[in-house]
């Protein structure tokens, strides 16, 4: 009787048909690679996808975003600020010369 490898699917949507009993029949080598280079690769995509879907902007209200300055600060030396009118976390147009609770000062 042959020894069958222990494998361990990392993703529940791809099955893995290598458990067989006569899994060195029925699955060569070079399917086997292939198998699991689909499912790493899989699993590889989905680590960079979720990042990217999870960036969502404050709305501004939330924020308590002004178009005024607070004191010495202001938008135009915050490091979220994107020139010439957007905010890394703040939604919608914002000005130069405004202020939020996320002011962050530039280094
Ligand atoms: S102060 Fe607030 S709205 Fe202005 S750039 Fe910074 S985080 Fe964005």
């Amino acid at each position: 009787m042959a020894v069958l490898p222990q494998v361990h699917s990392i993703s529940s949507n791809i099955p893995v048909t290598m458990m067989s009993k006569n899994w060195p029949e029925r699955m060569s080598r070079r399917a086997l690679i292939a198998n699991a280079a689909l499912v790493l690769g899989g699993a590889a995509a989905g680590a960079t996808v979720t990042p990217v879907a999870a960036q969502q902007k404050v709305r501004q209200a939330d924020a308590k975003y002004q178009g005024q300055p607070k004191g010495t600060q202001s938008c135009a030396i915050c490091a979220s600020f994107q020139p010439p009118n957007a905010c890394k976390l703040v939604e919608g147009t914002i000005s130069p010369s405004g202020w939020c609770l996320l002011f962050a000062p530039n280094t």
